[in-house]
Order: structure tokens, then sequence, then C-alpha cells
């Protein structure tokens, strides 16, 4: 059965997350998508995040009959017991744990948190223990996604240097690594775009699903002034763990 890990901070899950998940499903033929919002513990946030519970409910609500799209508390903070991973390769591997091996296990990620891989924990580990399907955004290129590898996986500029003016589609396999490019989707939106306009008293209906809309109505949550919650991350922030960031 193929099965894939999509993770990120789901400030809120919008379109644009729903959007790639169906296409990749299509692609890949997945029976199921792991939705797994980040835990971002405060001392860690570079930018601030709405507490865990309320991203989750926000996917589970989102995934609401979509039978293949799954929410996931793998990274819901807990116990020190249950220490939840910090690491997409401690994800990764938690996951591998528990599926059949026979299981083939694709991660799935926008092309825009891609190109911080290198900075992430075990990069090389991360990528040769499951196939990534890096999802396309208007403006990448294949050498962007060639140039954002780890450097022993690299491929020399030169090398990459032809393919800087192609869009990033088909897919690359490099020293046992297999990155599998989703071409864009072209849902335009991402979520400090909806905080943003929420905070602003802007609709926002038209980038979300209804309930994820009426549930950011009825909380609140990014209302200006309710504190934590209004937009404020910088592009370089867009990674959700401050050790992959
Ligand atoms: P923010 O604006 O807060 O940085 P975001 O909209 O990028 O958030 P995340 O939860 O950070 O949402 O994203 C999770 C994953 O989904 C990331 O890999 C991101 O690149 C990807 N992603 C988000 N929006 C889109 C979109 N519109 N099209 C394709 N991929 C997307």
């Amino acid at each position: 059965m193929n099965v894939a890990i999509f993770g990120g901070t789901f400030d809120p899950i919008h379109r644009g997350h729903l959007a790639v998940a169906g296409a990749a499903r299509q692609r890949f033929d997945l029976k199921r998508i792991y939705f797994v919002p980040a835990d971002i513990p405060p001392h860690k946030q570079k930018a601030r995040f709405s507490p865990f519970h309320h991203r989750y409910a926000m996917v589970a609500l989102a995934l609401q009959g979509e039978k293949e799209f799954l929410p996931s508390l793998m990274e819901a903070p807990g116990e020190e017991a249950l220490r939840p991973p910090s690491f997409s390769i401690e994800t990764v591997r938690r996951f591998r744990s528990f599926l059949p091996r026979s299981d083939r296990l694709f991660f799935l990620i926008g092309i825009d948190a891609f190109l911080d891989i290198a900075k992430w924990r075990e990069p090389e580990a991360l990528l040769r223990e499951t196939e990534f399907i890096v999802a396309a955004r208007p403006g990448f290129s294949l050498a962007d996604v060639a140039n954002a590898l780890p450097e022993s996986l690299r491929p020399a500029k030169e090398v990459t240097k032809p393919f800087t003016r192609q869009p990033a589609t088909g897919d690359v396999v490099l020293g046992g690594v297999t990155l599998h490019l989703l071409a864009d989707t072209h849902e335009n939106v991402s979520a400090t775009q909806v905080r943003t306009a929420a905070a602003a008293g802007r609709a926002t209906a038209r980038w979300l699903p209804d309930s994820v809309a009426e549930y950011i109505r009825k909380t609140h949550l990014y209302k200006a002034g309710r504190g934590i919650h209004v937009a404020e991350k910088a592009p370089a922030a867009r990674r959700r763990k401050s050790g992959e960031a």
C-alpha cells in the first residue's frame, strides 16, 4: 500500500494543502495520507503559532469525508514518556515502525519548505528513508530543487545550470534518493495570507474548507488583538522545527 506523511504547521490548513494532497493521491495511488500538525514548543518558536489543539482541530475538520486523508497526533505534545518526535527523521522512523514493511512510504512537502532540507536533522538519512513528493509552486525551477539537496547529494553547479529555466516537474533520482516533482496545483494561497486577512476582518472563506472557515469564525482564532495568532511569519521561519529552519 502507498502511504504518505504530510507535515506542516497547518495554521490553518487551507485549500492549497488539500489540492496538493489530492494531486499526490491521484498520481501515486496513495491509500493513506497522514496530515501531521507539528508540535512547536514556545521556546522553539521563531514566530508565534496557534496552539496545537486548534491546528489539529482544523485539520480534523478539513479532512472530513476524505477517506484517504487522516489527521495524525504523531507530533502532539505529550507526557515525557510519549515525547513527540522533534525532527522529521524521527517522525518518519516512527511511522515506519508501525507500518507494514511492504508499504511504500512517501514524504509530501511543498517546494518552498523543501528548499531548507539541507538544514534539517540528518537530511541524507531522511531523503533515503522515504521517497519525497515535492509540490511545485510558481517560480521554482528544477535547478532550485537540485541545488537545495545536502552537499553530498548536490550536483555540481555546471550540471544544474541548464535547468534554471526548467519548471520543477518529473522525477529526480540521485545517489539512492528519489524525488518526485508534483506539478503546480495553482491553489495560490498560504496560511500567512489567511491569518492576515482574518486579523484584518477580511473574508477568508474562498481559501478554506467551509468547516475550517466556520471554526475560525466561531473561535475568533486570528482576530487582531487576541494575542498570539496574528500573521507575522517571515518566509525563513516557514519550516516547522527550529532545528530545521
Ligand atoms: P505559512 O504561510 O504559515 O508559512 P503554509 O501555507 O506554507 O504556511 P504550512 O503548514 O507551513 O502552510 O505548509 C505545509 C506544507 O504545505 C509545506 O510543505 C508547504 O510548502 C506546503 N504548501 C502550503 N501551501 C501550499 C500551496 N498553496 N501549494 C503547494 N504547497 C503548499
